[in-house]
């Protein structure tokens, strides 16, 4: 399976600004790359290169009606959506996503013919408390009691920690390695069929360090935030994802 490396722009862009990156940005052999824009830009950069998949951050639970600035997952269809990223840490910690809300955002996604991105991750605190397994057994665990295994056979995880998001200080491939095996081994334990899940490692990837850790084992690709508004750092790191 070919490894899926995701540009999380965050709520950075202009229209003047995404035009050169965009530009920027082109397709790799073997690799299957994604931008997740803010809303307003899905319709420029629908005119990307067809080589390069586009994504939404954020979709609502609800399907249509009364739900004043919540954006659905036809409307991200209409955009030629193919992903849209849930649960991302600044999400959960800043407009206080549950893991249930994470979970019933999955599964919208997921019935409306979007394949989400599920972010999980722990906190500092909570690595020192050695709670690692603990809490994104929590997070996925919700997402599963909504989705069920086959829904679960379907998505895109992405292991996140909190500590190494826009800090500049990436886990290691050692520490990387240890969750997305650990990951792996949770699904396995819940019966899911994990053959087509990718789990990609996302916090402070760069070009210096995404071949160490797209050479690790169950690293299926990467969510890169600050690196994908570079236009060179974020090619580098698509490249270094390419088979060898
Ligand atoms: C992210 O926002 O998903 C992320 C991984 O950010 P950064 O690469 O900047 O740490």
């Amino acid at each position: 399976m070919n490894k899926l490396v995701a540009g999380n722009w965050k709520m950075n862009g202009s229209l003047v600004s995404n035009r050169a990156l965009l530009a920027a940005i082109n397709p790799v052999a073997g690799v299957d790359v994604l931008v997740c824009v803010p809303f307003p830009y899905l319709a420029q950069a629908q005119e990307r290169h067809p080589g390069v998949a586009l994504g939404a951050q954020d979709v609502s639970e609800f399907r249509n009606g009364a739900y004043t600035g919540e954006v659905s997952v036809s409307m991200l269809r209409d955009f030629g959506c193919a992903y849209v990223l849930v649960g991302h840490s600044e999400r959960r910690a800043l407009f206080g996503e549950s893991d249930e809300t994470v979970g019933r955002k999955a599964v919208a996604a997921l019935e409306g013919g979007i394949e989400p991105i599920v972010c999980v991750g722990e906190t500092l605190a909570q690595r020192d408390a050695g709670l690692v397994v603990e809490v994104i057994g929590a997070q996925l665990e919700a997402v599963l009691g909504v989705l069920g295994r086959e829904g679960m056979s379907r998505i895109t995880i992405a292991y996140e920690p909190v500590w190494a998001i826009g800090t500049g200080r990436s886990a290691t491939a050692a520490q990387a390695g240890e969750v997305h095996r650990s990951i792996r081994d949770w699904l396995l334990g819940r019966h899911v069929d994990a053959g087509r899940i990718r789990i990609l490692y996302g916090g402070s990837m760069k070009p210096q360090n995404a071949p160490e850790l797209f050479a690790t084992e169950c690293v299926g690709g990467g969510l890169v935030g600050g690196a994908s508004l570079v236009a060179g750092d974020f090619s580098a790191i698509c490249r270094a994802a390419a088979p060898v």
